[in-house]
């Protein structure tokens, strides 16, 4: 099915035949449908149709003149009507074609992926269900459009209530009638949002050009840049169409600072502005730095959102780009799909975290990745924001052969604001702690510096690798540790209430498939009664803490505790307003948060972060921990990180507390050269899953054998079958291929053509599945 035929220009003659797509199954597949009363209708239409006597909402996503072949002589239902034209811009369909080819997948997942949840349904819910608020289009340009008196006057209603005003309000409080609206709404004037629960800042007034706030008093000016900031913004403002900038500063160096205002350049020149972030907790304090200098209409989109709100967001985005109208979103990875008109600038912030790759489903996009893309179609800058830059990226930052300009310009911001230190790093070598009879999760160090801390005023952060009070049980006399039923990992340890548990107790958890289960009373191999739990997790350091330093306020961060789509917020505001002396976390403690008061940064088990069998493991790893340190000494006094070892000798914690994180760059660039790795070659992972090992197996191998000629006949090789890391997981077995290839012709990525050289030699992802015995998935 060609998805690809460009809409019949005005003048032609409406399209005999459909293609549409309809949300049916897993991926949803196209329907033909014919068009007998000759309406006007082109790729990227709504359209209503039935199907097996059912109304549904389609895509159209290809027309033809004649009737197809496939489909001659048998009888082809007409459709219902259109609902919308133009619900989708062919250029936003064309990069969608391009990210289901690189990720090997077809373009109905694909846009199942980047399109909100609910989307194809929207047009079917009733209106009046749930809630229903009413707000001004983004953007209104009040010169451009007639309206009459009273149209002016309730647009004017409803800018002044920011958040929208439900019909019932509308009706009989401020006395509009239902025609009125009803003709607003048909003419774009007013939009309708569905929203759950209480409603949010959500529909508003228009965008403010950013900078001094004119005319709008509430809203904040931009600071006077300091020197590598203004020569930062002039770079990105000078920067050739289509460019990518990676912009390295530490944290606190006053990079957010240059995205504010680099948009607002973008935003007064009439084109829309993105910006990132790669998870949910850090979008509220973007959010808010967003909305205090640009205004209310500021857009959300990421998944803490309802499905409704989503909606909403996207068609806020799609009726600014119909009037041409610029706006500026806020999100997370899903939030690149945006169907933003005239992109003058997208900005990735923390653009080395890997929450910006999808893992699952297909197709596994990485938002950085289709972020080139997107600025080389629409001539957006692209600008990459990191303390901590992935290796990819600082790699197309270095000078190419020839001559040839780097891929990525490189703008740095060298020191933090106000010139204050980073932090120092001192180590605690935990084998030495052992030595001296101090068997404590919590060293001495730490212990000293923890107590002085309340006194002092001040605050600190603690991350624990993992959240839970233990990471896991194992059998005091045989040494077997207990593991997950339907998982190939070990249970962690937890406390305190659980569903259908009693009070108190300890309890297992899985934190693949979140299996759970008491704690049982004897050794499942040996029938021994002898239990150890090692390691600790969250909630036991909190243990730990209380009963060591009485007095000490505490607060537990991680992914059991902000549950719900504010909980990172709430947690975080309690803490930023004293409530507590020390946060206690996971990994996602490291992220963005600016809290002065924190002068403490402490790590208790960073060798659980060293040792895990990945290629990006020492990577990551330093990022986290620079990113934690970057936590420390924000605010007047200076701060301090603590990192408790069992290997201070390894090369991330040596270059952790020398700070050089370029030299650690150049490092691990040349062993990823030796070895051939990402990005001097290519890889791709076929993960197989199945109800049994050697069913799995046997399917894996059969695969291999399938694409082998066409992988070698490409300079590739095929390595495995061989088990996943975790080999079975929520039940289901799981073997890998993997597909290594030659590296990336080194001037392929600037040249304007991104496709090209990333194709993998494999036939498309719907045929290798198609292959596979039933009950066997990719
Ligand atoms: P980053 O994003 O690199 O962590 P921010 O942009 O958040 O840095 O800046 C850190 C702090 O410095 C913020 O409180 C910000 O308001 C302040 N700041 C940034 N730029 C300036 C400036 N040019 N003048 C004064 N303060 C600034
Ligand atoms: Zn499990
Ligand atoms: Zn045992």
């Amino acid at each position: 099915m060609p998805a690809s035929s460009s809409p019949s220009p005005p003048g032609h003659a409406p399209p005999g035949w459909l293609e549409v797509w309809l949300e049916a199954g897993r991926e949803g597949r196209t329907f033909t449908y014919a068009n007998p009363s000759g309406l006007a209708i082109g790729v990227g239409d709504l359209v209503r149709v039935r199907l097996q006597g059912r109304p549904h909402t389609g895509l159209v996503v290809a027309t033809a003149a004649a009737c197809p072949a496939a489909m001659e002589g048998r009888s082809i239902l007409p459709l219902d009507a259109v609902l919308e034209s133009a619900a989708i811009d062919p250029l936003w369909q064309a990069l969608l074609e391009v990210v289901a080819r690189q990720c090997h997948t077809g373009l109905f997942r694909t846009l199942k992926s980047a399109l909100p949840p609910g989307w194809l349904g929207q047009a079917r819910r009733p209106p009046g269900q749930g809630r229903v608020l009413w707000t001004v289009r983004p953007n209104l340009a009040p010169a451009g459009e007639a309206v009459t008196p009273r149209q002016q006057e309730l647009l004017d209603h409803l800018a002044s209530h920011g958040g929208g005003r439900l019909l019932r309000d509308l009706v009989q409080e401020a006395g509009f009638g239902r025609s009125l609206i009803g003709t607003m709404e048909r003419r774009g004037l007013i939009l309708r949002e569905a929203v759950r629960g209480p409603s949010k800042s959500g529909g508003a007034p228009g965008l403010a050009g950013g900078g001094a706030g004119a005319g709008s008093p509430r809203l904040e000016s931009a600071q006077p840049p300091s020197p590598a900031q203004a020569a930062a913004m002039a770079a990105i403002a000078d920067a050739p169409p289509g460019q990518s900038l990676l912009l390295w500063g530490v944290t606190g160096s006053g990079k957010t600072e240059v995205y504010l205002q680099a948009a607002a350049r973008a935003l007064a020149a009439g084109r829309s502005v993105l910006i990132l972030a790669p998870e949910i907790g850090l979008i509220p304090q973007l959010l808010d730095r967003c909305r205090r200098r640009f205004g209310p209409a500021v857009i959300e989109y990421h998944s803490g959102m309802g499905d409704g709100e989503r909606v909403v967001a996207w068609r806020r985005c799609l009726e600014a780009a119909r009037r041409r109208e610029p706006c500026l979103a806020v999100g997370t990875r899903s939030a690149i799909f945006l169907p933003l008109g005239q992109l003058g600038l997208i900005v990735l912030d923390e653009e080395h975290d890997a929450s910006y790759k999808q893992e699952s489903p297909m197709p596994c996009y990485h938002a950085r990745e289709v972020a080139r893309l997107r600025a080389r179609q629409t001539g957006a800058r692209l600008v990459l924001g990191s303390a901590t830059p992935s290796l990819e990226t600082w790699w197309r930052c270095q000078p190419r052969p020839h001559g040839q300009p780097a891929d990525t310009r490189l703008l740095a911001l060298p020191e933090r604001i106000g010139r204050r230190p980073l932090p120092p790093v001192r180590l605690v070598d935990m084998r030495q702690e052992l030595v001296d009879g101090h068997r404590r999760l919590i060293s001495r160090p730490l212990m000293a510096r923890l107590e002085t801390l309340k006194e002092r005023g001040e605050q600190a952060v603690v991350l624990v690798p993992r959240r839970g009070y233990r990471s896991f049980l194992s059998c005091r006399s045989c040494g077997e540790v207990v593991l997950c039923p339907h998982c190939d990992v070990a249970l962690t340890v937890h406390r305190g209430p659980r569903a259908g548990g009693r009070e108190g107790r300890e309890w297992l958890r899985c934190h693949w498939c979140d299996h759970r289960q008491e704690m049982g009373d004897r050794c499942g191999h040996c029938g021994s009664t002898a239990f150890k739990p090692f390691g600790a997790g969250t909630q036991r350091v909190m243990e730990q803490l209380a009963t060591e330093l009485e007095g000490l306020r505490l607060i537990r961060f991680d992914r059991d505790t902000t549950r719900g789509r504010d909980g990172h917020r709430r947690l975080l505001e309690r803490f930023a307003a004293g409530e507590a002396d020390v946060l206690v976390g996971t990994q996602m403690l490291a992220k963005g948060m600016d809290l002065p008061r924190v002068t403490l940064a402490a790590v208790l088990a960073a060798d659980g972060l060293l040792h895990r069998p990945d290629l990006r493991a020492a990577e990551q790893c330093l990022q986290l921990l620079l990113q934690l340190a970057g936590r420390a000494g924000r605010g007047e006094r200076p701060g301090e990180v603590l990192v408790q070892t069992y290997s201070p000798d390894h090369p991330v914690i040596r270059h952790l507390v020398d700070g050089r994180y370029a030299a650690f760059l150049a490092e691990e660039l040349e062993l990823r050269r030796q070895g051939g790795m990402v990005p001097f070659g290519r890889a791709c992972l076929l993960r197989l899953a199945g109800p049994t090992a050697s069913g799995t197996a046997t399917a894996a191998a059969a695969l291999a054998e399938r694409i082998r000629p066409a992988v070698e006949a490409a300079g590739w090789v095929v390595i495995g079958p061989a088990p996943a890391p975790v080999a079975r997981a929520a039940g289901r077995s799981r073997w890998q291929l993997l597909l290594h290839g030659s590296p990336m012709a080194a001037d392929g990525a600037a040249d304007g053509a991104p496709q090209g050289d990333t194709t993998l030699p494999l036939p498309p992802e719907a045929d290798l599945r198609r292959a596979l015995p039933p009950g066997v998935s990719l």
